[in-house]
């Protein structure tokens, strides 16, 4: 620390570019400061630096941190305590970004994230600080009190065992694992989703994912109760929806697409006091939506359109600007060639005169002038050909009756099991629509030219940037995300752009391997080396977050450069 004091005076008043000769790393004593990158002036992306305290200093107990699934939460729980602190101790201290202290800091999603790790050797934290200047001249008293009396408050007020709330840190732990306890136990019952008594699903509003003050709690109904032992929480009961077709009916505000939404989510681990801690679902469930507008590279949606006017090819479909139905059936088949194991999707959401086509427009439009054969004739043919599940939140269509394996009423905010009423209710009024479904659901895996895929921006060879959740820019390009509900922090936005970037370098794209392949191996390296693995730099980057094969490549089919060829 001496060192790293002597060094700052010595720079007072120069140029910014000076504070490069900073770089380095300074013993502090209880933790290791490491200055990683500098930036270039004070206006710039705030330098990156790195602490690790040994085990000795941090004295996390082994229990917390053990296995993946506590380590997880544990680190969730230290990278809150950091951004709390660092909030605090964060102030303008000159020009640009002077004098702020940040962290990565994760939203309600316990993720497996590379700005704080747990492990044997101790603690590592990495964040940015903002180098303090006056214009751009170097401040370096400034420096030196934010560097080596701030930063080591915000680091010991919130990285050790001794300083931080242990009971609660333990409750990020156990919960995390909880939940992963529960996800792994669906496929064993034959269910792919488990809601559990008294969660409380709502948000506070659609662009805030605090739980809904004065929710009303979730109650499973009897028939469709599922009991569970926690490894920590011991006994809990809630509604497990089976593998198959469920739907989910009634009026409109009664709650159906608030739980629909929760299921999207319960792909991940949510923090404690979340509401949705004990709401998961199989770990390849994707939300389907339509998205017109969008642009689709080469799908095979032969199974749900064909014949489309001017004799368009649907084997190989591409277009810039998709309508609702063909964007909606690119959208299923994309997942399917991804690997989705249930599907869910939600009458907001979805294109009518994909979902459905009664007897009446049957009768007036022969087969012969439609090209859509509506989801409704594939749904039960995804189960039992490819045991892709599907849950549909449906108030407007009764034809779905006859599809369904599973019917789940809401009623202010409750479930009931509509099942056998259901199937009453369909056999005495018989739909007399014909299934449309007169060919095989064709599946064709593509594979990404890499010369589609051009990360650079003048200069630079690779320009990756999250814009929030909304997008991802990728070289001269935009990549709109909006329809990808479940990417639910920036982190991981940046993770799939390295992940391509990634997959590109290394030749994972060749023009042969399907996109799915390439993906596999960028995931097999990430599963080896953690996150760090996609990093750029010779010091790992602390802004990056778990995310799924499934939106990294969902990602990709909404570039609109990206071209492909069918691999069959
Ligand atoms: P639907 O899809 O049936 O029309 P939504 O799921 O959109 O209904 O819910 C309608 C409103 O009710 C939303 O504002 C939502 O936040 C709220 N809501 C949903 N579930 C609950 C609940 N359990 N307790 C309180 N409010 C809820
Ligand atoms: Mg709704």
């Amino acid at each position: 620390m001496q060192k790293l004091i002597a060094l700052l005076s010595r720079l007072d008043g120069r140029g910014y570019k000076a504070y490069k000769s900073i770089t380095g790393r300074y013993d502090f004593g209880d933790f290791a400061l490491c200055v990683e990158h500098v930036q270039g002036d004070p206006f710039a992306a705030p330098s990156r630096f790195r602490v690790c305290l040994p085990s000795r200093t941090a004295g996390f107990p082994p229990e917390l941190w053990e296995n993946v699934s506590r380590r997880v939460g544990l680190e969730h729980y230290l990278a809150e305590q950091f951004a709390a602190q660092a909030r605090r101790f964060s102030r303008r201290r000159g020009t640009g970004h002077s004098g702020e202290i940040r962290i990565d800091a994760p939203g309600q999603q316990m993720l497996p994230r590379t700005a704080v790790r747990v492990g044997a050797e101790g603690v590592e934290a990495r964040f940015t600080v903002g180098l303090p200047a006056a214009g751009r001249r170097i401040l370096a008293r400034e420096a030196i009190a934010l560097l080596t009396e701030d930063v080591p408050i915000v680091v010991r007020s919130s990285l050790r065992a001794a300083a931080v709330d242990l009971p609660s840190a333990r409750r990020y732990a156990l919960t995390a694992e909880d939940a992963d306890f529960l996800r792994s136990r669906l496929d064993s019952l034959g269910l792919v989703a488990f809601v559990a008594d008294g969660a409380i699903l709502p948000r506070r509003s659609g662009v805030d994912d605090c739980p809904l003050p004065n929710g009303v709690p979730f109650r499973s109904p009897p028939s469709l109760r599922a009991e569970m032992h926690l490894p920590n929480a011991g006994v809990v009961t809630g509604m497990g929806i089976p593998r198959g077709v469920t739907l989910i009916v009634g009026g409109g505000f009664h709650g159906k697409s608030t739980l629909l939404n929760a299921l999207a989510l319960g792909i991940y681990n949510h923090k404690p006091d979340d509401g949705r801690e004990r709401v998961v679902s199989h770990p390849a469930t994707v939300k389907i939506r339509a998205e017109d507008g969008r642009s689709v590279a080469g799908v095979n949606i032969s199974g749900f359109i064909s014949d489309l006017p001017l004799g368009r090819d649907t084997a190989f479909f591409s277009t810039e600007n998709a309508s609702g139905s063909t964007s909606q059936a690119a959208v299923i088949m994309e997942a399917l060639e991804l690997g989705a194991q249930v599907l869910l999707v939600d009458e907001d959401t979805a294109a009518t005169n994909f979902m459905i086509r009664d007897r009446r427009m049957q009768a007036l439009v022969p087969k012969e002038h439609e090209p859509i054969t509506p989801f409704i004739d594939r749904v039960r043919q995804l189960y039992a050909e490819r045991g892709v599940s599907t849950v549909l939140v449906l108030g407007g269509s009764g034809d779905y009756l006859d599809v369904a394996d599973t019917v789940i009423g809401m009623v202010e905010y409750e479930p009931h099991d509509l099942t056998e009423r259901a199937r009453a209710v369909a056999a005495q009024f018989p739909t007399g629509r014909e299934s449309e479904a007169d060919s095989p659901l064709l599946l064709t895996p593509r594979a990404p030219e890499p010369q589609s895929l051009n990360p650079a921006r003048g200069k630079k060879p690779l320009v990756v940037k999250a814009r929030g959740l909304d997008g991802l820019t990728w070289g001269r390009e935009d990549v709109d995300l909006r329809a990808l509900e479940q990417i639910v922090h920036p982190s991981q936005v940046r993770a799939i752009g390295l992940a391509w970037a990634y997959a590109l370098e290394r030749g994972y794209f060749d023009g042969t391997r399907p996109l799915r392949a390439a993906l596999e191996l960028v995931l097999h390296e990430v599963e080896e080396r953690g996150w760090e693995a996609l990093g750029r730099f010779r010091d790992p980057p602390g802004d990056l977050a778990a995310v799924r094969l499934l939106e990294i490549g969902a990602a990709l089919n909404r570039l609109r450069s990206l071209k492909v060829r069918p691999t069959e």
